[in-house]
């Protein structure tokens, strides 16, 4: 059946049984409004031009597909591409959806840009956005991470967004959302929640999704152009699942395998790692209905991945239904795989990933030497390190590894 995964989610939000609108009947207004004006703009010549002007000259997109041929001939198995979403404006794949959402704000009358944020990766994407199209931006942070990210919350500051310093609960992201939600409901008619992953209440993970879908509509007319064919396999790490799908979805009706790739972390006992769709069950979070890592009582579980973008409880719903139908496969890399890519990619192809990225990387390493010379892998690189760098010098200074 042509187009039976490329799907639009039903009128009320859900791609198979995941997703929806799980939130109090006074707030549901608000997110049908977005997607009321949101469709419009959607089929509006005059946005899309808009928008495809800034990926190609503010963000610099298309973005390449390199052929890593030192990595490749190493591993002695099927060739990889590496799809350079690390090139793009600010070093990772979240500016194609945050210039998406604050277009889409600016088009709606608001004010204000307002998220919460873990690492500051999506802050700074978020900021970055409101900057170009000059609307206020308020990012919500824990304080703890304020501290760790020092160098992210001077970014945002730079950029002109204002930090809220989070105090209440473990001072973490999961604090910062709450404290975000609170703020947002406050003034709604103002303030426009900027999502940062296919996740969150509809028509957020649709929204996403149709903003980072410009990966793989680059990757599939980039491959068919080096390679007069389609890839073999697709590799993408996922943490709310943004920058796999972005990926995935133009060659869902494909004969192409696809391969999502989770945190591990340091092991498969409960806060030590983040894979949700490998060990988690079906429940409510942020407004959506998804898979999620949750206690005896549906609360989501506390989570670690060494990638900080990683390190969440649930998963966009469209991954949840991709699952169960059996579509994309789900797999997991531990932190010291992804480690081990990292240091790999940086020594071997000169190209520094983001530990999230390494993930995906660290999967296709697996794969690649067992299938043969003329199979193709494509691998997101959906960040470029320079933010790990610190970090990752210190645990292998540790290990005596560097
Ligand atoms: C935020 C982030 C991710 C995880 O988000 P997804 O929505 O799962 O894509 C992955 N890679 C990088 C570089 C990130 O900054």
């Amino acid at each position: 059946m042509k187009n039976s995964f490329k799907l639009l989610p039903d009128s009320k939000g859900y791609f198979g049984n995941y997703g929806g609108r799980v939130l109090p009947v006074e707030l549901e207004k608000i997110f049908m409004e977005i997607e009321l004006e949101y469709v419009k703009i959607k089929n509006d010549k005059k946005f899309q031009l808009e928008y495809a002007d800034l990926l190609k000259n503010y963000v610099g997109r298309p973005s390449p597909l390199y052929f890593a041929k030192n990595l490749s001939a190493k591993l002695g198995g099927a060739k990889i591409y590496l799809k350079r979403e690390d090139l793009n404006h600010t070093g990772a794949h979240k500016i194609n959806h945050t210039l998406g959402e604050a277009l889409l704000a600016k088009k709606m009358g608001k004010k204000k840009l307002l998220a919460e944020t873990g690492a500051g990766q999506h802050g700074v994407a978020l900021a970055t956005a409101a900057a170009l199209v000059g609307l206020g931006c308020e990012i919500h942070m824990g304080a703890i991470d304020i501290e760790k990210q020092a160098q992210n919350v001077a970014k945002m500051k730079l950029l002109g967004a204002k930090v809220i310093c989070v105090q209440s609960g473990g001072r973490c992201l999961k604090d910062a959302v709450d404290s975000a939600f609170q703020a947002f409901v406050k003034n709604p008619t103002d303030v426009f929640f900027g999502i940062g992953s296919v996740v969150g209440p509809h028509p957020f993970p649709m929204i996403v999704r149709d903003f980072q879908a410009v990966v793989g509509r680059e990757a599939r007319a980039q491959i068919i152009e080096v390679e007069g064919r389609l890839p073999d396999y697709l590799i993408a790490c996922v943490g709310g699942g943004s920058n796999a799908i972005g990926l995935f979805n133009e060659f869902l009706d494909d004969d192409v395998k696809m391969i999502g790739v989770e945190p591990a972390g340091k092991s498969f006992k409960d806060g030590e790692h983040a894979a949700t769709l490998t060990l988690g069950k079906p429940g409510n979070i942020h407004g959506m209905f998804t898979y999620l890592l949750q206690d005896k009582n549906g609360e989501a579980m506390s989570v670690h991945s060494i990638a900080s973008g990683l390190d969440y409880p649930g998963v966009g719903p469209i991954h949840s239904f991709l699952k169960d139908e059996g579509r994309v496969d789900y797999q997991f890399i531990s932190d010291d795989e992804a480690l081990a890519a990292f240091s790999e990619l940086s020594k071997i192809e000169g190209i520094i990933p983001a530990l999230e990225s390494s993930h995906a990387l660290a999967q296709a390493i697996k794969m690649a030497p067992s299938l043969s010379g003329d199979k193709i892998i494509i691998v997101n690189l959906s960040g470029r390190g320079d933010k790990d760098v610190d970090f990752v010098v210190d645990v292998l200074a540790k290990r005596d590894n560097i």
